[in-house]
């Protein structure tokens, strides 16, 4: 069996979260700060269409909430 070990902390990554996730390089604990926050809004341009904006990162999420709060 192959050990992975975690590429941030250098623990072990537990067998059952390679399975369930066979690409992963961190452990849990690890994980939860590489993994990139998304969210979706619909923003309306017009009086009519409105768009659906995907952001990710908490870098684009609080520039489409700008954007967002500006289009209100
Ligand atoms: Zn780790």
């Amino acid at each position: 069996m192959v050990e992975v070990n975690c590429f941030e902390c250098n623990n072990e990554i537990p067998a059952v979260r390679l399975e369930a996730m066979p690409n992963t390089e961190y452990c849990i604990n690890c994980a939860d700060k590489h993994t990139e926050i998304v969210m979706g809004r619909m923003i309306y341009n017009h009086k009519t269409a409105g768009e659906v904006i995907i952001a990710r990162g908490k870098e684009n999420i609080r520039r489409l909430n700008r954007e967002y709060a500006r289009a209100r």
